[in-house]
């Protein structure tokens, strides 16, 4: 038993990664390869289970800011010499015709939005909040972190020798409670309140990058919440009240200076900060 506690500890130290620019140490047990086949598996069950858009104007606009933004940060990451961080990603940003005000990504880049957000999201700035937010996700490896979570916790509490006998039933298990797939159209359990703030900084960063404004990030936020207040539905990713909406806005707030440092203008080689008129000219003229 002694020898079996040793191993896992060593399997844990082994299992230790660092979210890129928040820098937080995170177990993650599953290997990349593992987690992004698992993540293209789960994706096309659910795509082709859902009713997909495609050719229109709005899954097109789906499409692009997914792309800039993913371009944005790939380019980012090659800059620092951190291409590795991207590699084994095979993106897709699909639009799912669905009512419920949701998006969201599975490991390895695989992003859905569905059309019912797109009332809350109403620009592309606003759409790029979304789209900057689920990418976070994605490059944080939030799905493989909670996957470990749940594994972690399933061993602590079954005898270890039978889980690690039964380690395909525990993988299985382990990656239907992370993700919290279980209706037809997966309907994802909320991420934590961890997650939701990594992701909430990570997002405003990246949508910056790719040259929106972060400054939308709040105002998208107020819209949710409004909507929120009238419809109710919190089981789901974008209705999840951790953080709370307040705290949330308020964090966001506090994230934006943040992300101005790596707010970048398509057409113009430095990093612009339009606090100015004079600047917000400039950046009218770039565009
Ligand atoms: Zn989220």
């Amino acid at each position: 038993m002694r020898r079996i506690l040793i191993a896992f500890l060593l399997m844990l130290l082994a299992a230790c990664e660092t979210v890129p620019i928040t820098g937080r140490q995170q177990i993650s047990i599953h290997g990349a390869a593992e987690m992004n086949a698992l993540g293209a598996r789960e994706y096309r069950r659910i795509i082709d289970e859902s009713d997909v858009v495609s050719g229109t104007r709005e899954a097109r606009l789906v499409s692009e800011v997914g792309n800039k933004i993913k371009n944005a940060v790939a380019n980012y990451f090659s800059q620092n010499g951190q291409s590795d961080l991207l590699k084994g990603y095979r993106w897709e940003f699909r639009l799912i015709d669905d009512d419920e005000p949701n998006a969201f990504c599975l490991p390895g880049g695989k992003v859905a939005v569905y059309t019912g957000i797109l009332d809350i999201t109403q620009t592309e700035a606003g759409l790029a909040v979304v789209m900057g937010h689920e990418v976070a996700h994605a490059i944080a490896n939030h799905g493989s972190e909670r996957m470990s979570q749940t594994l972690l916790v399933d061993l602590a509490g079954a005898a270890l020798s039978v889980a690690v006998a039964d380690e395909d039933t525990t993988t299985q298990v382990a990656l239907q409670t992370a993700f919290g797939f279980g209706s037809a159209l997966g309907v994802l359990l909320p991420f934590s309140r961890l997650h939701e703030s990594e992701a909430d900084r990570l997002g405003l960063i990246f949508m910056a990058m790719a040259g929106y404004d972060p400054h939308e990030a709040p105002k998208f936020w107020r819209r949710m919440a409004a909507a929120k207040k009238e419809e109710g539905g919190e089981g789901f990713e974008f209705m999840s009240t951790h953080p709370s909406d307040e705290t949330r806005v308020k964090d966001l707030e506090n994230a934006i200076v943040e992300a101005m440092t790596y707010y970048h203008v398509p057409g113009r080689s430095q990093v612009a900060q339009p606090s100015t008129p004079q600047k917000q000219r400039k950046r009218r003229l770039a565009d």
